[in-house]
Parts: C-alpha cells; sequence; structure tokens
C-alpha cells in the first residue's frame, strides 16, 4: 500500500472529549474514528488489524470444531423476555420498530443462539456441537471513557457449545481454555493475560476471565505467581487463596478482562425448552456453555501494552503492515524494492510521500509497524537499505539483494 494513497492520514486535531491511551493513540495514528462516546469507525489500518486478530480467533474456534454462522444485531423482545433479561439487563438497548413491536440490539447472543438451536437439535445423536459467530454487540454502558475498551457498539467473538452431560461440557470447557491460552499468545498478550478465577453462575463455583494486565485495566485482579492463575477481586472475600494451590500470597493488579468463558448449564436452555432425548429415552434440558472474546477491546488493549513515547509497537501477528518502507528521497530503487516486496507477498506500507524525513520517521514510529525499511542517498552509497525493528533502537544495513530473504522468514 503506498501512503500517499492512503484514504487516512495521521492526524494532530485529536477529539476534545477523548481521554484513553488507546483511542487517542489509534485517532492519532488513523487507525480509528471516534463517531460518538463509546462508538468507532475502524479505518484501514485499524481494520487490517482487527482482522488479523479476527484470522486467529476463527483458527483456534475451528480447532476446537467450532462452526461459524453470523447472527442478526436486532431481537424482538419476547426472545429476551422469557429469559427475563429484557427488564434486568440495565445496559441493553431497547428500539420500537414501524410494526409498533420492540426490539433489543443485542448485547450478546444467548437469546438468539437458544431458539436457533432449538430449531435443529432433538436427540442426543445431535450433539455436542459448537457455533461462533464475529459480529457486532450493543451495550448501553454508563462509563464509555476507555476508548476501545469500553465501547457501546463493539465486536465480539462469542462461542456456544451444546451438551447432552455436564461431564461432556466440562470435557469441551478445557479445550475452549486452551484454546485461549492459544489465541492470546499469538495476539503477543500471553505473557501479560492470566486465566482468572471468577464468580460463576447457579450451575458452576467459577467462570474464568482471562485478563490482561495493564494500568488502564478497570479490574482489579489477584494473581497468584506460583499457578499464574488470578482471582477477581469481585470474589476474594470467599477466595483469599490461590484456588489451584492454596497460596495466600497474592499480588494485586489492575488488568482489563479480555475474554470470558462461562458454563451456563441450563439457564437458557430452560426457558426456551432447548430440550434432547437422552439414549435412555428421557427428555432432558440441554447443557450449554458460552465463550467470549472481545476483538475491539483486544485491539485497545494491546496498544495499552504495547507502546513507548513514540507511537504503538505491534505484535508481529496482527501488525497492520510488516514492514514500513521510507523513501527519503524520490528515489527508483525504493519503488524496486516495494516491488519486489509485494512479489514475495510481504505486507508493505510505502511512505512515498513528499514529506520531511522528520516527519516520516515520527508517522512510523507512531504506526508501529515491526520493521521499518529506509532508503536513502546515505544507505544507498553503504550498498543497501537501513533496516530497524521499531522494538529496537539500533539499526543495520542490508545489502538490497537481501532484502526479499530477510522477509521471506
Ligand atoms: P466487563 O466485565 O468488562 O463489563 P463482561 O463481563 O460484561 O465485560 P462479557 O459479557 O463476558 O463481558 O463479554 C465477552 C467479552 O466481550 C469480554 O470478555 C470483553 O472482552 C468484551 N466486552 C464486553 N463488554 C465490552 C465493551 N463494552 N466494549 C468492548 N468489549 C467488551
Ligand atoms: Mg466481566
Amino acid at each position: 500500500m503506498k501512503q500517499s494513497k492512503l484514504f487516512t492520514k495521521t492526524i494532530k486535531e485529536l477529539p476534545k472529549d477523548e481521554a484513553s491511551y488507546n483511542a487517542l493513540t489509534l485517532i492519532r495514528a488513523g487507525f480509528i474514528d471516534k463517531a460518538a462516546a463509546g462508538v468507532y469507525s475502524f479505518l484501514p489500518l485499524g481494520w487490517r488489524v482487527l482482522n488479523k486478530i479476527r484470522h486467529i480467533i476463527i483458527e483456534e474456534m475451528e480447532a476446537i470444531s467450532g462452526q461459524e454462522i453470523s447472527m442478526p444485531a436486532l431481537a424482538p423482545r419476547e426472545n429476551w423476555q422469557t429469559t427475563g433479561r429484557w427488564d434486568d439487563l440495565d445496559i441493553l438497548f431497547k428500539i420500537s420498530g414501524s410494526d409498533n413491536k420492540e426490539y433489543a440490539l443485542n448485547p450478546t447472543h444467548e437469546e438468539m443462539i437458544t431458539p436457533l438451536a432449538k430449531k435443529f437439535i432433538f436427540s442426543y445423536r445431535e450433539l455436542p456441537f459448537a457455533v461462533f459467530q464475529i459480529q457486532t454487540k450493543f451495550r448501553n454502558e454508563k462509563r464509555a471513557k476507555a476508548g476501545l475498551l469500553r465501547g457501546r457498539e463493539f465486536l465480539m467473538k462469542d462461542l456456544y457449545s451444546f451438551h447432552s452431560s455436564q461431564e461432556d461440557l466440562d470435557s469441551y470447557y478445557e479445550l475452549a481454555t486452551r484454546a485461549y491460552y492459544n489465541i492470546f499468545k499469538r495476539l503477543g498478550l500471553g505473557d501479560k493475560t492470566y486465566l482468572t478465577y471468577a464468580s460463576g453462575g447457579s450451575f458452576s463455583k467459577y467462570s474464568h476471565e482471562f485478563q490482561t494486565l495493564t494500568e488502564s485495566g478497570e479490574d482489579l485482579i489477584y494473581i497468584c505467581d506460583k499457578c499464574k492463575v488470578a482471582v477477581n477481586k469481585e470474589i476474594i472475600s470467599e477466595q483469599s487463596v490461590c484456588p489451584q494451590c492454596g497460596n495466600k500470597e497474592l499480588r494485586e493488579t489492575k488488568a482489563v478482562e479480555v475474554g470470558n468463558i462461562f458454563k451456563l448449564g441450563t439457564r437458557f436452555s430452560a426457558p426456551f425448552s432447548l430440550n434432547f432425548q437422552a439414549a435412555d429415552g428421557s427428555k432432558q434440558n440441554v447443557i450449554m456453555g458460552c465463550y467470549g472474546i472481545g476483538l475491539s477491546r483486544i485491539l485497545g488493549t494491546v496498544v495499552e501494552v504495547c507502546h513507548d513515547e513514540k507511537g504503538i509497537i505491534w505484535p508481529e501477528s496482527i501488525a497492520p503492515f510488516r514492514v514500513h518502507l521510507i523513501s527519503l528521497n524520490k528515489n527508483d530503487e525504493a519503488e524496486k524494492i516495494y516491488q519486489s516486496l509485494l512479489d514475495s507477498g510481504v505486507e508493505v506500507l510505502f511512505d512515498d510521500r513528499d514529506l520531511s524525513a522528520g516527519e516520516k520517521f515520527a508517522d512510523a514510529d507512531l504506526i508501529g509497524c515491526p520493521y521499518r525499511l529506509v532508503v536513502s542517498e546515505k544507505s544507498l552509497a553503504q550498498g543497501g537499505v537501513e533496516l530497524k525493528r521499531r522494538s529496537n533502537k539500533e539499526s543495520e544495513i542490508i545489502d538490497l539483494d537481501k532484502i526479499t530473504l530477510y522477509f521471506s522468514k
């Protein structure tokens, strides 16, 4: 992609009502735009990152037999009334249609997936199965001040699993936990993300959150350094020891919940009468689990966690482009390098704009691609281009004919 053609630019005018580091930085760098409190557009750079996050999540969900679907954002009132959440859920956006009927903008999809599954599940032979979607959710959040960490409209992956026994749910829940660890590792958040015990529903003692350590997180968690798990403060009154090893030396820290997995049991299958016929002929409620991850929240979290004073430092797996190629003088050599990188399948953003070196370097640091390649008279005199990793201070010269080889690793 040529930067001169990029739809957005880095900008200096920032929205006055935005206080969060992640949103301010992403707006400055041209990844997102703010439409209202907690409502953002994703621009080409931001959308590229989001799609990479999406891709990793889809791979890991398919690896645990999740089948991708897409459900509506709009739900008839009856669905939410059936579970009692039309009145109980304070963050529910309610709207009325021209048919004088009321609707909810779904904040989560148990009220949609359960009646949908009822159309296809009749016998134990159809179980277990799992479906997921990556879809926009709406929540009328009171505190939409944390940028992408708490949107009123945001992107979530939600997987739902359906089982004929508690044991089957338990073993799938373990699989899903492993998949979540893989996801956060691949997103570059593995070291900072902790499986966290949180309060459960009436069907299990605990649910589990995945919490990423950051000062801008709203949650307080207690880490057991022996087990590398944590406990959410919301349940610490009854749980002041590590639930795995009994360690009492827990370390308090701030974190943001990036994922949440939950054994729903029959909480939703009972009100919707989602039943199946068991092998012995008896009729039983289907047993369910749900597994959420906030994609847009993850994008904001990565910015909170991976940056320096100059801007973002993207993990390679989700960077908008792998290489930021900068030509300091309009030279043919830069154009040739750009073409050869494209030809060898390297994702490259080519700063071909007519700007000063200082402005180009500042933008490259702000945007945060993992590798910066600078083509200048000076580097060409040394027979190559200057290569610098965004995360390093030092640079090196690599030969012109070794560039594509370097990035084919
Ligand atoms: P929180 O405790 O932060 O309010 P939650 O427990 O209500 O979140 P879930 O209903 O479990 O969240 O949603 C699944 C995932 O969706 C969360 O783990 C989080 O990553 C993401 N998420 C939830 N609310 C928001 C929001 N307002 N903006 C962005 N992402 C969100
Ligand atoms: Mg929560």
